[in-house]
């Protein structure tokens, strides 16, 4: 038997600012949402389509495809590229991607030298309009922990391996700040297009728990 629950801690979540838990607490809450839709939807005050539209809209259109769009334009615009690292929220609003839980964007670019992850130690903050909703992992009590304490370990067990010349650098989301991994662009993809490119990324790789494959050699992209 588990000593412990992973799930989202109900007690000790005290957060040291303000901080909006509407979106954090999904799991712990999934039951309790679920008999009030029915609820609600009996009682016809919710349409269950729209609330399955609403999901949706953040599962798959303001997805991580958002994301993978903003990162392919940095790899082949510099000039994007320096406004995204200078002003990360006006550079990807620019784009079109805004909304809430994206309010105020930091891009962090991986280099050889310094690898980027980020995580939300005291619940899921999240981009949202860049990245959609977050996976379950990143809501679990262990990575949020590990995340910190012992970040090479954590990217081992997502597969990633890094030189051990290059630092980690883990940041910690809140409610005003959410972080944009900028993964290195992959060697061999010079002649892709942008769209190619955006197709490259996945949103493990803008969390900063995976990096960008070229695509295999045998396949022409
Ligand atoms: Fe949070």
């Amino acid at each position: 038997m588990a000593g412990m629950s992973q799930d989202h801690p109900t007690n000790g979540h005290e957060h040291g600012h303000e901080h909006p838990h509407d979106h954090s607490e999904l799991g712990e809450m999934d039951l309790r949402v679920r008999a009030l839709e029915s609820v609600l939807t009996q009682k016809g005050y919710i349409d269950p389509a729209a609330l399955d539209a609403l999901i949706d809209t953040y599962q798959t259109r303001i997805g991580p495809r958002n994301g993978a769009r903003v990162v392919a334009r940095a790899w082949v615009d510099r000039a994007f590229h320096d406004w995204l690292m200078a002003d990360a929220t006006a550079a990807i609003a620019s784009l079109g991607y805004t909304g809430r839980q994206g309010e105020h964007m930091v891009a962090v670019e991986n280099t050889d030298e310094q690898h980027h992850m980020v995580v939300c130690t005291l619940c899921s903050c999240y981009p949202w309009p860049v990245l959609g909703l977050p996976p379950t992992w990143y809501k679990s009590a262990p990575y949020r922990s590990r995340a910190v304490k012992d970040p090479r370990g954590v990217l081992a067990d997502f597969g990633t391996t890094l030189p051990e010349t290059t630092r980690i650098r883990v940041w910690d989301s809140t409610a005003e700040v959410r972080y944009l991994v900028i993964p290195q662009r992959p060697a061999g993809t010079e002649g892709l297009s942008e769209e190619e490119l955006a197709a490259l990324v996945s949103r493990d790789s803008m969390i900063g728990t995976r990096l960008v494959e070229a695509p295999s050699a045998g396949s022409a992209a």
